[in-house]
């Protein structure tokens, strides 16, 4: 079915064309795995999946590629500063390899828990050193790249005429003029961005390569580049990530590799607006300062009553936290589930094949094909489960068809042993109080959560609670 989609490139919705018919090969960054993903880096994970699941629901064959940034990846967007692994090796004492590691599959786990269909092609940064090295030794073949003496090779961003498309020429030119003292004095443009980088005068890295430059490791955006054209060809069909990554990363895997191949490098490029929170304003990992997804299940929600959250707004609107938010959106998942067990019982759990022709079916589609217009599928879900004038049967088989694409677990029964999210976060704040030192707001916390039934013991391996009897 056709499907169009809002393309950075031109800023406007355009149908989808694919390179090969009825097929669609997507590339979306991963992680840079020094830290935990915080719930914003999960909104882009969700809208991403969004996008798979939909375009799947509409009989397209998607291949989904995602990197794994573990290496190269520095504290500053200008190539300077220190790598964001070797930052996590030095804050937790470990080696970057571990950090990596832990890392990785932490999020994961986070992942999963947000019923994110994995990837099709997993691939670290590591595993592609010879492949970064090649894109480099093409780029250097064609006269792109210079070196700068102990710093790296870098890519002459004045020598592509279009370098700079993707955010608009203004913007590069914005940040040309906003170039302070601490840039690179030797770089030839101040955008040029490092191809290879040495390591730092006197810095003893972890993680570096034998290279034809010298000893190092690749600029964190070759790995897209050399990445997505190994596994997807020289020209993808869509690309994806956060909106952050329009001026700098994205702008700079297009220039490394369509000035290698000469070709377009991506087709579609969708952005996710970012996740804010109202006074700190975004949430990055870099600032230490962020909420993860246990931060959300902390305080006793299911992982889903986030994923659903995020769902509920389009991909490009900009997204505000707010507990109170995430809480409604609990309530409204219960409602959702609820609504979606009396369906099943009413139809006596038989499900015939869903209704494609049905004006439901085909609103829901549509509102897929828009631009992954999930607030208005869920939308149209929601209707037609509370609408009595259709067979209970069809209504269960149709829920059924839509957790392909909303994956909420609609029909999970609730656990007899699940704490109401109001009581997890009294027993959240008392471990917060008797980390304090604070015996007297512990206690009357301990009398508040067995007023309302629930016995408190604490055991060496953290708070346990049980429902009191009777
Ligand atoms: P990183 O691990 O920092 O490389 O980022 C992983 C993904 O999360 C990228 O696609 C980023 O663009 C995206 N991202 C980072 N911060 C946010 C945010 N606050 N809201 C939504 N997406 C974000
Ligand atoms: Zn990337």
């Amino acid at each position: 079915m056709d499907f169009r989609i809002y393309n950075t490139m031109g800023r406007e919705k355009q149908l989808f064309k694919p390179l090969k018919a009825g097929e669609a090969g997507i590339y979306t960054c991963g992680p840079t795995v020094y830290h935990y993903a915080h719930i914003g880096n999960m909104r882009s994970y969700v809208a991403e999946d969004g996008l798979v699941r939909a375009m799947r629901f509409l009989g397209w064959k998607v291949k989904r590629v995602m990197n794994i940034t573990d290496v190269g990846h520095l504290v500053s967007d200008a190539d300077t500063g220190e790598d964001k692994m070797e930052q996590g090796a030095r804050r937790e004492g470990k080696s970057a390899w571990d950090i990596a590691k832990f890392y990785t599959e932490a999020f994961f786990k986070d992942f999963d828990a947000l019923n994110c269909a994995r990837p099709d092609v997993v691939c670290p940064a590591t595993d592609y050193i010879k492949e970064m090295i090649d894109l480099g030794l093409t780029l250097e073949k064609k006269g792109f790249t210079y070196p700068i003496a102990g710093d790296g090779v870098y890519f002459d961003t004045a020598k592509l005429p279009d370098y700079g498309k993707l955010a608009g020429r203004a913007h590069v030119e914005g940040i040309k003029e906003g170039a302070r003292v601490e840039a690179n004095a030797a770089k030839r443009n101040p955008v040029d961005f490092a191809v290879w980088k040495f390591a730092a005068p006197g810095e003893q890295r972890q993680m570096e390569w034998d290279s034809p430059w010298g000893k190092g490791f690749p600029g964190w955006h070759m790995e897209c580049s050399a990445m997505a054209m190994k596994h997807l060809g020289d020209t993808i069909d869509i690309h994806c990530g956060g909106e952050d990554h329009v001026p700098v990363h994205h702008t700079n895997e297009i220039a490394q590799s369509e000035g290698a191949t000469g070709k377009p490098f991506s087709n579609y490029w969708m952005h996710v607006r970012f996740l804010v929170t109202g006074d700190a304003g975004k949430m990055s990992k870099s600032s230490g300062e962020f909420l993860t997804l246990a931060s959300v299940t902390g305080r006793g929600y299911d992982p889903l009553a986030y994923r659903y959250y995020c769902l509920l707004t389009h991909y490009r609107k900009q997204l505000e936290f707010s507990w109170e938010a995430v809480e409604a959106a609990a309530r409204g998942l219960d409602g959702l589930r609820a609504l979606a067990l009396k369906v099943k019982e009413e139809a006596g759990g038989a499900a015939p094949a869903a209704d494609r022709g049905a004006k439901y079916f085909k609103d829901f589609e549509a509102a897929l094909a828009d631009d992954v217009n999930l607030p208005a599928a869920l939308a149209v879900l929601w209707e037609t489960l509370k609408d009595g004038s259709i067979p209970a049967a069809q209504r269960y088989a149709f829920a059924l068809k839509a957790e392909e694409v909303t994956a909420l677990d609609l029909f999970r029964v609730k656990e007899a042993g699940e704490l109401a999210p109001e009581l997890a976060a009294l027993i959240t704040e008392r471990e917060t109080a008797r980390k304090n030192k604070d015996w007297k707001k512990s206690d009357e916390l301990r009398k508040a959560l067995s007023d309302k039934g629930v016995l408190i013991e604490d055991t060496p391996k953290g708070t346990k609670w049980k429902l009191a009897r009777g």
